[in-house]
């Protein structure tokens, strides 16, 4: 995808208005392709159909531009809701949470206060938590809290996007945490991170095969079979134990190659967001991979046999809409 189609969908998941109106739309443009329902039962049905499958999860509800004390609250309180519901239930998942959600913009040791609720929960049932890794903004503040919180904490752990500079580094000083490794899907500059595709995906290698050999549990986080191939080979080489890693793909994707690595005897666990703010995370996805709106835009506009949907009219409107402005400058893009 080019850069400014790439831009122009993280510049509509960072748009605060549309992610606001999202939530009354209910799930339009095919979200529930890569979103798993808006409620805690329904989400648990799903993480029951993938352990069926051999399949653990981790469950990510779903929050952005959390502006308040009481909405970080309420966004803590679902997510120990999460947590009991998964210990009841005894089903193979853990929690990947954002630090943001949890108001790390309005106050940290606020912030701080309800993670540490959170991990204190989690511990108890014997469940790990993830800190998922935002932009780079949040990054030394993630880290710093992450860093403190293993100290506590052993059931905590950490994202590390290998398109950043200081990814290497980085990793180096998370010996001993767990960690998964992704590309990074936030847009950020030249000054903090590779914008080659050939260099973030030698770095990930890189840094995939340091933390394998490290010995540190780690997620190979990636819908990228040129990587995995390759990992799997340097894992057979190296005689690395299964249950050392495991890999990671996102709900909705690659079901097929999420089920072949969980047949093959590899740990595999899929990422389920779940919830009703669900547009920023969805822009991110389509942002990626230009197929995956090629997908969308038939879903939103045709019903399965082939009639002209009506839907929701404003939120509908304006998603299509934009989807269409992207369909057309890509197109003009292709020309120049
Ligand atoms: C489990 C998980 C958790 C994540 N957590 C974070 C996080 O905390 N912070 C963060 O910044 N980012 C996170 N991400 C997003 C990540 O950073 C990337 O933006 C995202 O995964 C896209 O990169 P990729 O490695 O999957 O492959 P891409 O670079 O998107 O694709 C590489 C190649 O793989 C193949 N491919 C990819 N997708 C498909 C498909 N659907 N069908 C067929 N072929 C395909 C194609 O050949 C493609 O050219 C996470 C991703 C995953 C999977």
């Amino acid at each position: 995808m080019s850069n400014m189609t790439r831009d122009f969908f993280i510049g509509l998941s960072n748009n605060q208005l549309l992610n606001s109106q999202a939530k009354k739309w209910g799930f339009v443009l095919g979200a529930d392709k890569f979103v798993a329902g808006t409620t805690i039962p329904s989400v648990m049905e799903t993480v029951k159909n993938l352990n069926a499958k051999g399949i653990s999860c981790t469950l990510d509800n779903l929050g952005e531009f959390v502006a308040s004390r009481a909405e970080a609250e309420q966004a803590k309180d679902k997510i120990i809701t999460l947590l009991e519901t998964i210990h009841q239930e005894n089903v193979a998942c853990h929690l990947s949470v954002k630090l943001t959600q949890l108001g790390l913009d309005i106050d940290q040791d606020f912030c701080m206060a309800n993670v540490r609720e959170i991990l204190a929960k989690a511990k108890e049932y014997a469940i790990f938590v993830n800190i998922d890794m935002e932009d780079y903004v949040h990054y030394e503040a993630t880290m710093a809290a992450l860093k403190t919180l293993h100290k506590d904490y052993d059931n905590v752990g950490t994202v590390v996007q290998s398109y950043l500079l200081q990814a290497g580094d980085d990793l180096s000083d998370l010996k001993g945490i767990r960690v998964r490794i992704v590309k990074g899907a936030y847009k950020e500059s030249a000054d903090v991170a590779y914008q080659e595709q050939a260099a973030i995906d030698r770095n990930f290698i890189k840094l995939a095969e340091e933390r394998l050999l490290e010995g540190t549990f780690t997620s190979i986080g990636t819908h990228d079979h040129h990587i995995i191939n390759e990992l799997k080979t340097f894992i057979q080489e190296q005689g690395i134990p299964n249950d050392q890693f495991e890999f990671q793909m996102l709900y909705g994707f690659r079901n097929d190659l999420q089920q072949k690595l969980a047949n093959e005897g590899y740990h595999f666990c899929t990422y389920i967001p779940f919830g009703d703010d669900w547009f920023g995370y969805f822009m991110r996805r389509l942002a990626e991979r230009p197929q995956n709106v090629n997908i969308i835009l038939k879903d939103a506009l045709y019903t399965e046999d082939n009639k002209l949907k009506k839907g929701p009219v404003i939120g509908g409107a304006a998603a299509v809409s934009a989807l269409l402005i992207w369909r057309f400058r890509s197109k003009r893009g292709k020309k120049a």
